[in-house]
């Protein structure tokens, strides 16, 4: 089967060919035919499968015919983050060009005057996040009145993320009869009876997951202490012929601290994670693109979808706590047949999270010797002792317990962690995109501000919910 065969328009034929593409992935072979012809689409495919170019590609052809109105996209494609939000805005823009379509991408950190003049201007295309969407839509800057063609991307992840009501609240302002295309990397009965929420009569399309590497990418893994785990690290990039890498983290909060450590021993290295500037992102990212950042250290979700070709080496500086996560994590290398390397630093305690990534690829990890161990042992004993000197790890120390290392260690809400309670507030967890302040009023009580001191009947933003520890009066300090 060639993409000339799933009944594209050949403005869309020339622009895939010039891609380099000549043979459709297995989710666009399944979904492409059914888009094509208005049916809704329940597609279970990750990221990695194609699927973006599976309901780009027949969209463009769908929405050649006919005209955007001021303020009316004619179809909205709905992401959970930033980062695919740009990167489903760049497919639109590579396969549509020889397609005279307006897009315009919604998305948290840029501003809303830009965003502004092309909505009213008229879009085909709406790519968003929700959180900004819903901004606009309060403006009355946007109507949803006329999207007769809706993809809900991700919908697994935006459920992690806990965007799921402002995604109803989004539907709810559509008109019913449309075409709805629901894309999802896992299909639980959760996810299923969602998507009958959202989806008539659907055409189910799905691409098993990945559960095997490229054969092109050599594993490895180096098992050490804790506090070794940056000396080892450092070894392991010092040895190896790094062009680019990507090394994940699983807290927001050991990105920022591998990023020091890293540029104090002169790596050139960058961050990403959520709770970065969407600027600062974006401009990381660029740079880490074209090679004036070789490291760029990570979390999942930031980095999640993120396509970047000739990475050479990915480096898990922590072993994930989802066994997908591996795969995910070290598909970033040894792409389209180039080879690739995928180290891992793992302690004794990640022997649990271990035999679940054994499990689903069905191969231990090759166990490494790192050289230079000594002097890594004793960089790690250097590092320890300024740790237990230092006045701040002492009191992170005494904080500290079991449980709570195990929720930090699984700072991302995800679907496998305790099911009834979702991300409780998004912008609480590692949400790429921070929500807006309609809703930090609505779901962080703890900061609305008391009128007045001493004036305990009002709280503003609460109304009548007042929680009753919120009324107690502040006692001052001459009181004491
Ligand atoms: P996606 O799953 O949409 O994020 O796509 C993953 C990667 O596959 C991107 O780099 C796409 O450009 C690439 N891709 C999409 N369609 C094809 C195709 N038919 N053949 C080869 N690569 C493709």
């Amino acid at each position: 089967m060639n993409f000339a065969d799933l009944g594209l328009s050949p403005e869309v034929l020339k622009a895939v060919g010039d891609s380099g593409y000549d043979t459709p992935t297995p989710i666009q072979e399944k979904a492409i035919p059914y888009v094509l012809m208005g049916r809704d689409v329940l597609g279970t495919a990750q990221t990695g499968t194609g699927k973006t170019a599976g309901f780009t590609l027949p969209m463009i052809d769908i929405l050649a015919s006919g005209q955007a109105k001021s303020r009316m996209p004619r179809s909205l494609i709905l992401e959970p983050t930033r980062e695919l939000a740009a990167q489903v805005a760049d497919n639109f823009e590579n396969y549509g060009k020889y397609s005279k379509l307006s897009m315009a991408l919604l998305i948290g950190g840029v501003s809303f005057s830009d965003q502004d003049a092309k909505l009213d201007k008229g879009v085909d295309v709406l790519i968003a996040t929700p959180g900004r969407l819903l901004d606009h839509v309060e403006r009355g800057k946007v109507l949803l009145n006329g999207v007769k063609t809706l993809v809900i991307d991700e919908a697994d992840r935006m459920m992690d993320m806990g965007f799921i009501p402002d995604v109803e609240r989004i539907v709810s302002l559509m008109p019913p009869l449309r075409q709805t295309l629901f894309f999802s990397a896992t299909m639980s009965k959760e996810m299923r009876k969602l998507a009958d929420k959202f989806l008539i009569n659907p055409k189910e399309v799905a691409v098993s997951p990945p559960t095997s590497m490229a054969a092109t990418v050599t594993q490895g893994m180096i098992t050490v202490q804790k506090a070794e785990k940056r000396p080892a690290l450092r070894q392991l990039l010092k040895r190896e012929e790094v062009k680019t890498a990507f090394i994940f983290c699983n807290r927001k909060k050991d990105v920022d601290i591998l990023l020091g450590s890293l540029e104090k021993h002169g790596f050139n290295a960058g961050a990403l994670h959520g709770d970065l500037s969407q600027s600062h992102r974006m401009e990381t990212l660029e740079k880490f693109k074209n090679g004036d950042i070789k490291l760029l250290v990570c979390s999942d979700v930031a980095a999640r979808g993120i396509d970047v070709s000739s990475v050479s080496h990915v480096f898990n500086y922590d072993v994930p706590s989802h066994a997908e996560d591996y795969i995910h994590r070290i598909g970033r290398t040894g792409r389209a047949g180039m080879e690739g390397h995928a180290y891992t630093i793992a302690t004794k305690s990640d022997s649990k999270y271990l035999e679940a990534i054994y499990k689903l690829v069905g191969m231990k990890i090759p166990e490494l010797t790192l050289e230079g161990m000594d002097k890594i042992a004793e960089e790690a004993s250097q590092i320890e002792e300024r740790e237990k000197k230092s006045p701040r790890s002492r009191q992170n120390r005494s904080r500290s317990s079991a449980p709570k290392r195990e929720a930090a260690r699984t700072e991302e809400p995800r679907a496998a962690r305790p099911k009834k309670k979702p991300a409780p507030t998004p912008d609480t967890s590692e949400t790429p995109e921070p929500q807006n302040n309609r809703r930090q009023t609505a779901q962080k009580p703890h900061r609305a501000r008391h009128t007045n001191d001493d004036d305990n009947s009002q709280v503003v933003g609460l109304g009548d919910n007042v929680p009753a520890f919120f009324k107690i009066p502040f006692r001052k300090s001459a009181e004491k």
